[in-house]
């Protein structure tokens, strides 16, 4: 009942570590999800920062470049008002500034107040007025200040800052400083983050001639080192839907957009691609391996747990059982197939040379080893059975085995029976009634044996010769008896009195049994009348040995000289015992007659 309840409380607790470890599973399973989503977000609010300050740090040096240009070149104003930079003006100074600052290709306008190019230090257009198509230029001339922005022109979208320029007090013009894109993206590659800067494509027609000469469809992209597979790219998929600010994971990329904007407008989009691998995800691997270690540290802990309570149930159980075992006054053994798992107490009392199992195993694999063969005991192998299948087929049979130990036979009823199936175990019970079989067989012997002579009685003679008939006429074997009688015993009692006549019959039958065969058995029948019987032996070999024991006796003389006459008969035709008795018997009856101390074939 305790054994149930401890079995129960085992399959309760595993299923709720099962239930308990699914449950855990999916919910790291979604905390991973979830932290990737947060890290992917955050990532990408990053790069987008990182995008926006590196826009408004370089804007900022660009307007500082402009206010120095714009505050220390007393040329300027001058001419502003001829409406002439003088051509490659600022040659030298952007030489300068590309060999030892990190402006590495500046472009210089200078303006005049009504926003007519005066002088583009990168090309030699001039004349056209640019508050026609810039937005920013048309606002410029309404409060001129310092400012920056990003920008559409004719040439490129750039960073610029525009400082206006004033002669006595007077606004006259404006000089213009362009930064572009490429150092940005440069720097962010350094990173193994790849740009692609695009204008809005609104501005299309505008750019009458544009640097970079690169296009995705409709929209003009502003950084020399965009890679022309990630162009690809998104022509294949359609720039439009990159272009919002946001993160996209597609094809192993991370894809950040940042949209370009002046004061609301939209100018175009920052898009980067990030390779996904690149993304250091290691905090959240960390963060899993260590909530999975944890859960395997748990999952190990109830495993333990589990193991010490079926441990304890099966000690537990074991002990039950060995006090079982150990309380029976049979001997009790567990096998494996021939292999001895267990014994109780009581085995070491037969087998008493041994103190321990291990000790006995050492020695025997199988108590079978101890087996004697003998009719009507278990033997190690029956009708092509082993030992043990044999007495598990036939569990109503009085199955009985005889053990030689230590010099002594013991007699043992068997049983078996399947205690397991996988593996197949079974306990083996011996129940000792070597007292028993002893005194049954002295008893058996006694009932078939004359007290006088040791030899076998006429009881034993009907019994045997019963069975040696029917088997000689079943299998046409060959079977003979000798008859024989003392001759004149009743003249020895006579004159030497009945003990002296014991005396002779003990000392003749002692010489008849010392000349048989194995096989043959000797009976005395009657008084002074014996037979025996020889199996597989013909006539005339029975009537050899009945000559040579005649004579052994007629030589003897011991005790007292005496002659014997044999009737030897051979059984034949299936005849019954008495009339093949019978014929041995008028056999004798003529050797009486016809002199005595002869063998007479019947
Ligand atoms: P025959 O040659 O014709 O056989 O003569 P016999 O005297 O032997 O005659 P029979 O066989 O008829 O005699 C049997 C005698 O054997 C009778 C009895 O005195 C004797 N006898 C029978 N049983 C015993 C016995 O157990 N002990 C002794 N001492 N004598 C016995
Ligand atoms: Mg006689
Ligand atoms: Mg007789």
């Amino acid at each position: 009942m305790k054994n149930r309840r401890s079995y129960f409380i085992v399959v309760f607790l595993i299923f709720l570590f099962s239930i308990s470890a699914v449950v855990y599973i999916v919910m790291l399973e979604k905390t991973e999800k979830q932290l990737l989503v947060e890290k992917y977000a955050n990532n990408a609010k990053n790069l987008q920062n990182r995008i926006h300050d590196n826009i408004v740090a370089k804007q900022k040096s660009t307007l500082a470049l402009a206010i120095t240009l714009a505050h220390t070149d007393k040329n300027l104003s001058k001419f502003i008002i001829n409406k002439r930079v003088p051509y490659n003006y600022y040659d030298d100074l952007l030489a300068k500034y590309s060999k030892s600052t990190l402006y590495k290709n500046i472009w210089i306008q200078v303006l005049d107040k009504h926003g007519v190019s005066i002088y583009r230090s990168w090309s030699k257009h001039h004349g056209d007025n640019l508050s026609h198509y810039r937005e920013d230029i048309v606002k410029f001339l309404i409060a001129p200040k310092n400012e920056f922005f990003i920008s559409v022109g004719k040439f490129d979208m750039s960073i610029k800052a525009i400082v206006p320029i004033f002669d006595n007090n007077i606004f006259i013009g404006m000089i213009e400083v362009i930064s572009h894109f490429n150092s940005i993206s440069k720097q962010l590659s350094r990173s193994g983050i790849d740009s692609i800067v695009v204008a809005d494509k609104k501005y299309k027609t505008q750019l009458k001639f544009p640097v970079t000469k690169l296009f995705i469809d409709d929209y003009y992209v502003a950084n020399y080192d965009a890679k022309p597979e990630l162009m690809e790219y998104l022509k294949k998929n359609n720039i439009q839907n990159y272009l919002d600010s946001g993160y996209k994971i597609e094809n192993g990329y991370f894809i950040v957009s940042y949209k370009l904007e002046n004061s609301s407008e939209n100018i175009g989009s920052y898009i980067t691609f990030q390779k996904l691998d690149d993304l250091s995800l290691k905090s959240i691997k960390d963060f899993m391996l260590q909530w999975i270690l944890f859960g395997i540290l748990i999952l190990m802990l109830a495993v333990s747990i589990i193991n010490i309570i079926l441990y304890m149930v099966l000690r537990k159980q074991k002990k039950y059982y060995q006090k079982i075992m150990n309380n029976s006054t049979n001997v009790v053994l567990i096998n494996e197939g021939n292999q001895i798992l267990e014994v109780n107490s009581r085995f070491f009392q037969i087998f008493n040379e041994y103190k321990t199992l291990k000790e006995f195993k050492e020695k025997y694999n199988c108590i079978c080893e101890f087996f004697v063969e003998d009719e009507g005991y278990i033997k190690e192998e029956m009708d092509g059975k082993s030992w043990v299948e044999y007495i598990l087929a036939y569990p109503n049979k009085t199955n009985k085995i005889k053990l030689y130990l230590n010099g002594r036979i013991y007699y043992f009823l068997i049983s078996a029976s399947i205690i397991s199936d996988k593996p197949l175990r079974h306990a083996i019970v011996l129940s000792d009634i070597t007292t028993e079989e002893i005194y049954k067989e002295e008893l058996e012997k006694l009932t078939i044996t004359d007290p006088l002579t040791n030899v076998r009685n006429r009881r034993y003679y009907e019994l045997r010769i019963e069975k040696e008939v029917s088997r000689a006429c079943r299998y046409n074997e060959k079977l003979s008896i000798i008859l024989f009688d003392i001759d004149f015993f009743k003249k020895v009692n006579d004159e030497h009195g009945h003990d002296v006549g014991d005396k002779v019959l003990m000392e003749y039958t002692k010489l008849v049994k010392s000349m048989l065969r194995d096989t043959d058995e000797l009976c005395r029948i009657g008084g002074e009348e014996f037979v025996i019987i020889a199996t597989h032996t013909s006539q005339i070999d029975t009537y050899v040995i009945a000559e040579k024991i005649r004579k052994a006796i007629e030589e003897h003389h011991m005790i007292l000289p005496i002659t014997v006459s044999f009737g030897v008969a051979e059984y034949k035709d299936c005849e019954s015992k008495d009339s093949f008795f019978k014929r041995a018997d008028n056999a004798l009856y003529e050797a009486k007659k016809s002199g005595r101390n002869r063998v007479v074939l019947g």
